[in-house]
């Protein structure tokens, strides 16, 4: 009888069948290398990548064609209002986390609420948080400009809105603008399994969905409904009211703030992004915890911030000095 001690990768001794040994262990070192390799940011060179390569955009085609299938699934109360809470919790995680955490280090917080922050961050589908920061960094510095990666002004609308995520030069971690990242391994394991987390939160929907049709079948769902209803129109919805602030808000608004970049104070898309249609206030003062600058100017992630910081959750939000607030005023 063959006998193998797994756990010590290596078949027991006097029991070696010479053939089956050599495979257990080269199977447990390609496993071994696959589970560190997840620890490792992989820096890829973007030589020779340029421009939109479709069969590289085939799973982010076909995700934009899924909501289709509203066609056949239907529509109920609970599947539209599960979208919009599903939407609303992954957009706050983009603008909370993100963008005024990993981007601006606008707040502090534990470095287990920082792996929380990330994994939440990465349920709406738009890449790791370094991935992100890297990109908003870059944006930050170059904004409006030739380097700019999504302006439209150099670019146009459609560049600047879904273009330039498309394009091969695009998809790696630009490294060099999020080293400060780099010492949390747990931050890099996760950045490597991006795409893995929003695919498994799908699956835990359409089981909720078909769970839901045998035990509450007065909620009129399914499986099917919920998935395309909760995951794909709320994910697709979220992804693009986020783009948005690279292309709409680059281009209608006001402006209250003198700057070289073509940055807007647009309210309609501060309702849809919890804050962040403020862009032009943002771009005058990136690091503070708020985009917007006055009472009036509705901003619900930093509302929820200073919930999470009288909960402990997070501290030290960056406030914004009277000064800074009213410096620089066009008008
Ligand atoms: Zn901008
Ligand atoms: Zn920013």
């Amino acid at each position: 009888m063959r006998c193998y001690d797994l756990m010590r990768f290596s078949p027991v001794a006097g029991t070696r069948d010479p053939v089956m040994g050599r495979m257990l262990d080269q199977l447990f070192v390609r496993i071994r290398h696959w589970a560190v390799s997840l620890f490792v940011l992989h820096e890829e060179s973007d030589q020779g990548k340029k421009g939109i390569r479709w069969r590289d955009n085939l799973p982010f085609v076909l995700f934009h064609i899924a909501p289709l299938g509203v066609l056949w699934v239907g529509w109920s109360a609970f599947a539209v209002l599960f979208a919009a809470l599903y939407y609303l919790v992954r957009m706050f995680a983009i603008t909370a986390f993100y963008h005024r955490y990993f981007s601006h280090h606008a707040f502090a917080t534990s470095r287990f609420f920082q792996f929380l922050f990330a994994f939440w961050g990465c349920s709406a589908m738009q890449n790791g948080p370094l991935w992100w920061a890297a990109i908003h960094r870059h944006h930050h510095i170059y904004a409006d400009t030739e380097k700019d990666l999504h302006s439209p002004r150099i670019q146009g609308f459609l560049w600047s809105h879904i273009g330039w995520i498309l394009a091969a030069e695009n998809k790696r971690i630009r490294v060099e603008y999020v080293r400060d990242w780099l010492k949390y391994p747990e931050l890099i394991f996760l950045e490597n399994i991006a795409y893995a987390i929003p695919i498994v939160e799908a699956g835990i929907i359409l089981i909720i969905g078909h769970v839901l049709s045998l035990y509450r079948p007065d909620l009129n769902t399914s499986g099917p409904q919920l998935l395309v209803w909760g995951f794909f129109i709320s994910t697709v919805a979220c992804s693009h009211a986020t783009f948005s602030i690279n292309s709409i808000d680059h281009m209608y608004g006001s402006r209250r703030y003198d700057m070289p970049n073509t940055s807007r104070n647009n309210v309609w898309m501060a309702i849809l992004t919890l804050g962040e249609g403020w862009h032009n206030n943002h771009h005058h003062f990136p690091i503070t915890a708020r985009a917007g600058f006055y009472w009036w100017e509705v901003d619900i992630t930093y509302y929820l911030l200073v919930l999470f910081s009288w909960l402990g959750i997070v501290r030290n939000l960056v406030p914004l000095p009277d000064e800074i607030r009213d410096s620089k005023h066009l008008t």
